[in-house]
């Protein structure tokens, strides 16, 4: 039996803690108000088992601070781990469309693309018993390029988007767009990734890549960048917090694409768990009335 010290509850913070209150001072200048995002999608299609580890991983994580996100949900993925939707809709998030394929919207038709999320979204219903109002697309591929998109969207019965990257962007990006919540002329309501500014660069930094590889000094920076924003939110994969078998897919992409997708896996949970600190997160689907209220139409160049 261990002798008592008077120090019993005391644990000294392990260096995941440790990493996680430093983390919490560079997101200090963000509002108190957040959507946490997860796009739930395999890193290796041939095996999903630890796409529904670190799905629950981040569920863990995210409910740890009381919070509830949204997850957008790879149609395939549901068809195969029904179980993993029904779970997360059971802890109180928000189940959102991914769209059927992991495929940027400018590969589709109007006709397949309809289809597909007619199929999808039937299918998120059926297994979360509650209407699916949001969309990701993946890659944040709604750009000028598949403008096209938001009328089929709407036409499909969603309500939300969170799927434009409103700068010039090396993977996809739409210019001019803006960077409030905003409407198409559909009616579509259309929440902006939140960008960090770099030059003619946006950066989605709360989430992804960037949030693993961004420098302490930058995020801090681009977090007082945001002080104001309207409709934050963050975004990760389930993938991004698996440590222990880190790289195990994405053989379709290139050997420095793969490298990046790899590495830095460790400081993800640590800095998603800092932004959470002192922030509430809700579903987009509590918050769109709020969001709705004011968003100007896009009436740009589409
Ligand atoms: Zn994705």
């Amino acid at each position: 039996m261990t002798a008592s010290t008077g120090y019993q509850g005391y644990q000294a913070p392990s260096g995941q803690t440790r990493a996680a209150t430093g983390a919490a001072r560079l997101f200090a200048e963000l509002p108190a108000e957040l959507t946490f995002t997860v796009d739930v999608e395999p890193e290796n299609p041939a095996d999903d088992r630890d796409c529904v580890i670190m799905t629950r991983r981040l569920m863990d994580l995210l409910e740890a601070g009381g919070g509830h996100g949204t997850f957008f949900i790879l149609g395939v993925l549901a068809a195969r781990r029904p179980d993993l939707v029904q779970e997360i809709a059971a802890r109180g998030h928000e189940v959102a469309c991914h769209g059927l394929y992991h495929r940027a919207l400018e590969h589709g038709s109007p006709a397949t693309l309809l289809a597909e999320l007619t199929e999808a979204k039937r299918l998120l219903e059926d297994l979360s018993g509650r209407p699916v109002l949001g969309f990701r697309a993946p890659m944040f591929s709604l750009t000028r390029r598949s403008a096209w998109a938001a009328a089929v969207l709407t036409e499909a019965g969603f309500r939300y988007s969170s799927s434009v990257v409103p700068a010039w962007n090396p993977m996809h990006g739409w210019p001019g767009a803006p960077r409030r919540p905003f409407r198409f002329a559909s009616g579509l309501l259309e929440i902006p990734v939140p960008l960090g500014r770099l030059g003619p660069l946006g950066l989605p930094f709360l989430g992804g890549m960037y949030l693993r590889y961004l420098p302490p000094w930058r995020l801090r920076q681009f977090s007082e960048q945001n002080r104001d924003a309207q409709g934050l939110w963050s975004y990760c994969h389930p993938y991004d917090v698996d440590t222990a078998r880190a790289g195990a897919g994405h053989s379709d992409r290139g050997l420095l694409a793969r490298l990046f997708l790899r590495c830095n896996r460790d400081v993800a949970a640590p800095r998603l768990t800092g932004l959470l600190d002192g922030r509430q997160s809700r579903p987009f689907v509590e918050r769109l009335d709020q969001l709705a209220a004011d968003a100007p139409l896009f009436a740009g160049r589409l």
